[in-house]
């Protein structure tokens, strides 16, 4: 369990509504995906987080090849939507950073959002991420 604390971690010590995806994945896709089927009931157990749908074909490969299956390895990238965009998910409340609640940032991080950012940058080639 220690890897999926690190990884929590990690992934909690994020800006405000920051979104954060797979790096090298062409969907930026949710990076607890990466948990392992075998782990995701002890997860739910302990962080009250159920977690659907699994990595992509190419994250597949990416995790096999290129780190071995340490999942706790794989790099993520900020996923950068504008300013508008982030107004009108607001799904995060700011709150204490001690007793925030993960899932209040993980509940922000959906397919739904991260298409969208996907579709804006084709939209607009000026924007990197
Ligand atoms: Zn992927």
């Amino acid at each position: 369990m220690n890897l999926l604390k690190r990884g929590l971690e990690r992934y909690s010590r994020t800006e405000e509504g920051a979104l954060y995806g797979i790096k090298g994945c062409p969907m930026h896709e949710e990076p607890l995906h990466l948990i392992p089927e075998s782990l995701r009931p002890k997860f739910k157990e302990k962080y009250g987080i159920h977690i659907e749908g699994n990595l992509c074909p190419c994250c597949q490969l990416m995790v096999e090849e290129k780190y071995k299956g340490k999942i706790e390895e794989v790099r993520m990238e900020r996923i950068i939507i504008s300013e508008k965009k982030r107004m009108g998910i607001g799904t995060f409340s700011p709150s204490d950073p001690k007793s925030q609640d993960i899932a209040e940032l993980t509940g922000s991080v959906d397919l739904t959002t991260i298409m969208d950012g996907v579709r804006l940058r084709i939209r607009s080639p000026g924007l990197s991420l």
